[in-house]
């Protein structure tokens, strides 16, 4: 064995037919290439910034559903909507699928559950369903942590506190001053 084999990552199916893995108990960690999140989760951040490491089991549960179990981890690069900088975080999702052939079914799921749609060929697609995972995980609003961010504190205090309304107007914080 040499050095590249033991740094080069595993690469995992995007398909998968979730019964068959679930009767064989498998496993798999590895990652995707990160140009396979590019058309839309690549479009709800800056820019991603690195592959995506996964690792998800196939199983059955108590009640003989096939689940998949599993979490998955990406950097990319958003727009604090504070003070306007760009930087890095990384997005972490951990997930409960189960497959459906039909969507009808999914109100029957328990809620731990997330539906995941069989396609004709009975295999569901887990980029997709991950890269749901990535968008639902996204906060509406992006924003550093307080301690790192870079807008100045005087605006940073009051802003928390001002409406929506105020926010597009650059002065109306120095105007709520002026009034006290
Ligand atoms: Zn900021």
């Amino acid at each position: 064995m040499n050095n590249v084999d033991i740094n080069f990552a595993k690469k995992i199916p995007v398909t998968f037919d979730a019964l068959k893995c679930a009767q064989k108990r498998i496993d798999y960690s590895g990652v995707y290439a990160k140009s396979l999140f590019k058309s839309r989760f690549g479009e709800a951040v800056e820019s991603i910034e690195s592959d995506i490491n996964v690792s998800v089991s196939f199983d059955f549960d108590l009640e003989r559903r096939v689940v998949i179990n599993g979490k998955a981890d990406i950097e990319v690069i958003v727009c604090c909507q504070r003070c306007n900088e760009k930087f890095k975080k990384t997005v972490g999702v951990e997930f409960h699928l189960s497959p459906l052939k039909d969507i009808a079914l999914a109100d029957k799921l328990p809620y731990e559950y997330e539906p995941v749609m069989v396609n004709e060929w009975g295999e569901i697609d887990l980029v997709n369903a991950i890269e749901d995972e990535f968008l639902l995980s996204l906060p509406m609003f992006t924003k550093h942590e307080l301690d790192v961010c870079h807008v100045p504190e005087l605006v940073r205090t009051f802003g928390e506190v001002l409406p929506d309304s105020d926010k597009k107007n650059p002065f109306a914080v120095l105007s709520q001053l002026k009034k006290h």
